[in-house]
């Protein structure tokens, strides 16, 4: 197998606490070197292998997404393995974990193994499934949790809804703890909602049932309270946190209880760039579960970043057809489709607003969601780690064009938007996937040796 080296890149590295120009050698789909390597080796030992010049660019880890709904089995008109697994690709993702809300749901180890055997017929990202808590996601009777486990299930939830009642929670805590996995919940109590948007004025105004914060509060500070019961300290993890309110409840949790409890906490472009306003002219692109909240939980959310209190980026990417979305606001189905965007929606966010660094952002879509679900050789770029690396170009202006999605949806409401960074290459088990920029492949042969 040849090598590639990525060259002459800001190779940013959190987990190894590297951010500097160096060269990245992959040799048989692992990290074989990251040093200064052209410099020395120029026209002797690299002369026959493929160069990728990543001159004025990001190299990270291979980007990880913990949170992206691909609709297979079920609805694959929506998005299947293969065709997720690409738009993750073309997003910079090297790794995306699938979540189990499909048809039949992901609730067991044949199901589990179904992901992996389509994943490796598609060829493109990694997609590691996450298996159901319970059977069915119906909330009831636990799904087989140590068999999925087993499996390769690398996390458990019922993302879509919550675990409702807690002592089905409690019960899924133990089984969960004795993994040593990560129970992911999806925080909204239904007996406190179940509506189209943000509820408050907005929403009463638009004739419209709302979600309240505290349907979602009341989910994480229950299961911070059953985790502690436990004495188990199963992995506790929130996904896509909306409200201020939850910021504080995990904070306090991570803060005051440290050493007694897990929690970690994941947030999604969305929430960060959208309010409850865009809803105002019922565009169905608006509607998503979490719901929009308003500026005030945006500025919590940047704050809960900037302090480590949510450590991971998930894009929560949730493909819908044209036609489901375009039913009336409230009957139409919750997500956006934002794989193919979401590393620019992120720099936008976080590195434009100035609320964090570019290694710090780069740890929360490698290192941190690489520990979150036990990925012991991918996050990071120590020799003997997976092949997996992404080049972002940072100063790339694009626009988003939904039709230049591979995903099979275009339920984006990013659409138009001109954003700047994009990830030019992603690289997966020593193989290019995305190669954006063609003329970079090769370029560093044309470099002399220093003389
Ligand atoms: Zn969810």
């Amino acid at each position: 197998m040849t090598s590639l080296l990525i060259a002459g890149g800001r190779v940013i590295d959190p987990a190894n606490e590297v951010d500097d120009v160096l060269d990245v050698v992959l040799k048989d789909g692992q990290v074989k070197d990251v040093g200064k390597i052209v410099g020395q080796h120029v026209g002797s030992s690299v002369g026959d292998d493929l160069i990728f010049d990543a001159s004025g660019c990001i190299v990270t880890p291979g980007l990880i997404d913990v949170h992206v709904h691909f609709r297979e089995p079920g609805h694959e008109e929506k998005e299947t393995i293969a065709s997720g697994a690409t738009a993750a690709v073309q997003g910079g993702f090297a790794t995306v974990c699938c979540m189990p809300n499909t048809e039949p749901a992901i609730d067991d180890d044949g199901r589990i193994d179904f992901v992996y055997h389509q994943a490796s017929r598609a060829q493109m990202a990694n997609v590691l499934p996450v298996g159901a808590i319970t059977k069915g996601r119906k909330g009831q009777q636990l799904a087989e949790i140590a068999l999925m486990s087993a499996g390769g299930a690398v996390a458990f939830s019922d993302d879509g809804v919550a675990v409702a009642s807690a002592s089905v929670m409690s019960k899924a805590l133990t089984y969960v703890a004795m993994t040593g996995k990560v129970l992911m919940q999806h925080c909204e109590d239904p007996q406190l909602g179940g509506g189209a948007m943000n509820a408050g004025s907005l929403a009463t105004r638009l004739g419209l049932s709302g979600w309240p914060r505290v349907a979602e509060e009341v989910i994480i500070q229950r299961d911070i309270q059953l985790n502690l019961r436990q004495g188990i300290g199963c992995r506790y993890h929130v996904q896509h946190v909306s409200s201020g309110g939850s910021v504080d409840l995990i904070r306090r949790a991570r803060h005051d209880l440290f050493g007694q409890t897990h929690i970690t906490a994941e947030v999604t472009p969305h929430h960060l760039l959208l309010t409850e306003d865009q809803c105002r002219d019922y565009d169905t692109l608006y509607k998503v579960n979490p719901p929009l909240r308003a500026h005030r939980d945006i500025e919590e959310l940047l704050s809960a970043i900037k302090d480590g209190t949510i450590s991971v980026l998930a894009t929560d990417h949730a493909p819908h057809t044209q036609e489901e979305k375009e039913l009336e606001f409230a009957a139409a189905p919750y997500g956006i489709a934002s794989l193919e965007c979401a590393v620019a929606l992120y720099i936008r966010a976080l590195i434009e607003s100035q609320t964090i660094d570019w290694p710090a952002m780069v740890a929360m879509m490698t290192a941190n969601p690489a520990r979150l679900c036990g990925m012991g050789n991918k996050g990071h770029l120590a020799p003997g780690a997976d092949a997996d690396v992404t080049v972002i170009d940072p100063k790339l202006t694009w626009t988003v064009d939904v039709e230049h999605f591979t995903s099979k949806s275009q339920n984006c409401p990013f659409h138009g938007e001109t954003l700047t960074g994009r990830p030019i290459a992603t690289i997966v088990g020593g193989q290019i996937k995305l190669n954006y920029d063609r003329d970079r492949l090769n370029r560093g042969h044309q470099r002399k040796p220093p003389k």
